[in-house]
């Protein structure tokens, strides 16, 4: 790669300013351009690296200039930008393809509908017990270009969303892990399932016979799609049922098992510090990671049973006046609302609303049917949500803030009962963002008054 290449980034957030920053270093002429506002922590950090950029605006003969753009991953390939440079043939990749060109580190890479943040903490939790030099990139954490300019990590840990493996040619996973995948950001897939199907296979391309694939052997999609993948890398299936041929499995005692090429070692469920069945998956791929990096079997145990749970994702927030309040606010689909509501133990009281995705609620049925006391709508518009579970809970009614919201959860509660915030939907219509609604749901649980 000669280093006068013409590098246009598109986007200035983590990932477009982490980019820029890695070909400036690499002696590339790096130009920035974000048709929104770029976030002062990201002027600064390009200013410094004396990295020309824009915002506003995208200058179209500059854009079109580049021999090669790295698209940040919220910009979809139907931006005109986009669509003009398909056209004139330049290519366009993402991030984490270009920053895999400039290192060796090995990488574990985690995809999925839902549990990829999750199991990418969890993951890089047991590497760093097993003390590896270990960096921690993707969606969480600072981007995998901004590493591998400024740092040197032997092993990463990548959570990659479909928007990121969408332009990823190249790149290759040491360990590539898929742990579900249901209908999501369809709105992305010209709202063709079979395309975001094929995204998420992506994170098995170009892998060989020394690398190894973990998926997810219950979803009937990964399970359809394999099917016609061919593919070299090792394959290791895990499921929570008492299967003796899988690289993991849970027997008839609740014990998880572990079985990579003879060796054998397990926890029981119980000592699983993450709670419901999602997390038996979650810790099962991230138990498989690290035994392929050859982590010791009582390493990854201890790390598995002592991990703390990652904020808003069935986050325990407190238990006043008997009711225990829990944050689950990144639940922002329907199938991260059904696992939630799976770990339940107590009647709830569900916060269910906010943009929705094109949502089928039926999936919740069987766990709504059964557990839920009352659903509070929490949403600009509600109409959706009220309209399908009207006459199928004892009580539905619906807020337009958290305050209200909170309010008349903690007034339908009874003692021992749990208050659920795990709302299907993303939170843009009354939020800045999942983040922020978890934040409020926090605060105004801490405020409740003891009686
Ligand atoms: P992601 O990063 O893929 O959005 P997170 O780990 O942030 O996933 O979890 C998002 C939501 O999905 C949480 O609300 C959590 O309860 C639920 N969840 C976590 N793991 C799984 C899983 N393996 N399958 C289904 N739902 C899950």
């Amino acid at each position: 790669m000669t280093s006068n290449r013409r590098i246009v980034v598109l986007g200035g957030g983590e990932s477009g300013a982490g980019a820029a920053v890695l070909a400036k270093v690499k002696g590339m002429d790096v130009w920035l351009s974000d048709m929104g506002s770029i976030a002062p922590k990201y002027k600064e950090l390009l200013d410094k690296y004396e990295i020309a950029w824009e915002e506003g605006k995208h200058t179209e003969e500059k854009v079109l200039a580049a021999d090669e753009i790295i698209k940040s991953p919220g910009i979809p390939a139907t931006a005109p930008m986009v669509k003009k440079a398909t056209a004139k043939n330049i290519p366009i990749i993402s991030e984490i393809e270009f920053a895999g060109r400039y290192t060796d580190a090995k990488m574990v890479c985690i995809t999925g509908s839902n549990g990829k943040t999750t199991t990418t903490m969890l993951t890089y939790h047991i590497l760093r017990k097993a003390g590896l030099n270990v960096g921690l990139a993707g969606n969480v954490g600072n981007s995998l270009a901004l590493q591998v300019a400024t740092e040197h990590h032997d092993v990463y840990v990548i959570e990659l969303s479909s928007f990121q493996l969408d332009n990823m040619y190249q790149f290759k996973a040491n360990v590539a892990v898929l742990l579900n995948i249901t209908p999501d950001h369809l709105d992305r897939y010209d709202f063709k399932m079979e395309n975001y199907v094929a995204a998420k296979f992506r994170i098995m391309q170009n892998q060989d016979a020394n690398d190894a694939f973990i998926y997810w052997q219950g979803d009937p999609i990964i399970d359809a799609q394999l099917k016609h993948m061919h593919t070299e890398a090792k394959m290791l299936a895990f499921d929570a049922t008492d299967n003796a041929s899988l690289a993991a499995y849970v027997d008839t005692n609740d014990v998880v098992k572990f079985n990579i090429d003879g060796r054998e070692w397990s926890i029981p469920r119980a000592e699983l510090s993450l709670k419901g069945l999602h997390n038996v998956y979650n810790s099962m791929a991230a138990g498989l990671s690290a035994s392929c990096l050859d982590i010791k079997d009582d390493v990854i145990r201890r790390a598995l049973a002592d991990f703390e749970a990652v904020e808003h994702r069935l986050e325990f927030v407190r238990t006043v006046n008997g009711i225990t309040y829990i944050n689950d606010s990144k639940a922002t689909n329907v199938n991260a609302c059904y696992y939630a509501l799976e770990s339940m133990t107590t009647p709830v009281v569900l916060i269910l609303g906010g943009k929705d995705k094109g949502n089928d609620y039926e999936e919740l049925m069987e766990f709504v049917s059964t557990k839920v006391r009352a659903i509070v709508c929490l949403g600009a518009d509600n109409t959706k949500l009220l309209n399908f579970f009207k006459g199928k809970v004892p009580v539905l009614t619906e807020t337009h803030n958290m305050k209200d919201c909170l309010a008349k959860c903690t007034e339908l509660a009874h003692e021992g009962d749990t208050v659920l915030l795990s709302p299907c939907c993303a939170s843009f219509d009354l939020f800045h963002n999942m983040e922020d609604r978890g934040e409020q749901f926090k605060e105004g649980v801490r405020a409740i008054e003891e009686k």
